[in-house]
């Protein structure tokens, strides 16, 4: 079940009919994509990772988007992947400017 309604009745909604022990509150695409990169560096409180771990679950758009990202911060992070070769960007540098021209 989607709640489009005002943010704030929406987490009252959540208070009143879900369960309160095993709570999760929804959380909408727009949310999950906001906070992904956040989630990725693990500098989320758990609540929100588990909010996100389970909308990922059902939603292949924002699954598709967060492979991408765990993809780019994995070759960023990886120093061999970025490693370039003495003097490559020495010289590939004049050619990037030129063909921006
Ligand atoms: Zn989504």
């Amino acid at each position: 079940m989607i709640v489009t309604l005002r943010r704030g009745w929406s987490i009252e909604w959540a208070v009143v009919f879900v369960p309160h022990k095993s709570a999760v509150i929804e959380i909408d695409c727009y949310q999950v994509l906001r906070e992904l990169s956040d989630y990725l560096e693990a500098d989320l409180p758990p609540e929100l990772r588990l909010q996100i771990e389970r909308h990922l679950n059902k939603c292949n758009h924002c699954t598709a988007v967060y492979d991408g990202m765990r993809n780019i911060v994995r070759l960023l992070g990886d120093e061999k992947a970025i490693e370039l070769p003495e003097g490559f960007s020495r010289r590939l540098h004049p050619r990037l400017v030129s063909a921006a021209r």
